[in-house]
């Protein structure tokens, strides 16, 4: 994946197709017990993060995934004060929460303590929250922790990779049901989708009716993000409450001051499905 002085993304999910960035410099390759590990300075993108061979963030671009991962959910629940996130190892999600002041604890379940080390390392303005006192990290298997769970969360954020190795357990419909019972009343899931609507919209829609199975109400929100394939990628946001209104902040919240991407207007409009793929995943 690394020639010439640029790295390119393949893989079977989309197949015949594939982003490559110009490569400055080589900063860390290894292999952990969980996953093929690269880290390489780009020329445009900043420090690039790759497990397994697939983008996970990159410093120029990565602020607008962990905003509307983190802010939808926080943003819709009207006090959330116990938040979960389920892998998230570079450290980005516990940025975003950290700046709700109402949250009073932030518990992170990471496989990978590596990928945690790395971004403390080379991605600094992601991993910057791990030492704030209300985290505390758990390194371990996101799905045998909650299988042991027994605290409640009012928000949850599956922030993993894509659903190939360690994290492929993590798409399946016993995980959601384990999320819903980890969850409080008025409690918020929001999980990294996988999919966009330019490549699988069928993966996307049967991730939907996996989710609808367990919970009420099921919400797909969308975020540009130039280096996940196709520029796009999406979040299931669902709610154990049916009455959850998850495509608008909450009455009275307050914005974190120091967001970049989202705004009422974008947690209103990442709702919004252009018509092919409204009609294909509503179907
Ligand atoms: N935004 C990213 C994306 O989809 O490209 C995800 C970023 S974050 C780096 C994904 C994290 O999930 C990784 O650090 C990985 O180690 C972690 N992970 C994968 N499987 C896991 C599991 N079963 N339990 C806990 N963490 C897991």
């Amino acid at each position: 994946m690394l020639e010439n002085g640029w790295f390119r993304e393949e893989n079977e999910s989309w197949n015949g197709q594939s982003l490559s960035l110009q490569v400055d410099k080589v900063l860390y390759v290894g292999k952990t017990m969980f996953q093929d590990v690269l880290v390489f300075r780009s020329t445009n993108y900043g420090n690039v993060l790759v497990l397994d061979g697939v983008i996970q963030a990159t410093e120029r671009d990565e602020f607008a995934y962990q905003e509307m991962i983190c802010h939808l959910p926080l943003m819709s629940h009207p006090n959330p004060k116990r938040v979960l996130v389920v892998g998230g190892g570079d450290g980005g999600c516990l940025r975003e929460v950290v700046k709700h002041a109402g949250v009073e604890t932030i518990e992170m379940v990471e496989i990978d303590q590596t990928v945690v080390d790395l971004a403390k390392r080379f991605l600094p303005n992601m991993a910057c929250a791990f030492d704030n006192p209300r985290v505390t990290l758990h390194i371990a298997d996101g799905f045998e922790f909650l299988a042991n769970n027994q605290s409640k969360y009012d928000v949850i954020i599956s922030d993993t990779s894509d659903p190939e190795g360690p994290a492929e357990k993590l798409f399946e419909e016993s995980y959601f049901q384990l999320l819903s019972d980890a969850l409080a009343p008025g409690g918020i899931v929001a999980m990294q989708a996988s999919e966009n609507v330019w490549l699988k919209l069928d993966i996307l829609k049967s991730l939907q009716e996996r989710c609808k199975n367990v919970f009420p109400t099921v919400n797909y929100a969308t975020v540009c993000v130039p280096t996940y394939t196709s520029g796009q990628l999406g979040m299931m946001i669902c709610a154990k409450d049916p009455q959850t209104n998850l495509q608008a902040p909450a009455a009275k919240k307050h914005i974190p001051e120091d967001v970049r991407y989202y705004n009422e207007g974008i947690h209103r409009a990442s709702f919004v499905l252009p018509t092919f793929a409204k009609k294909y995943i509503n179907n």
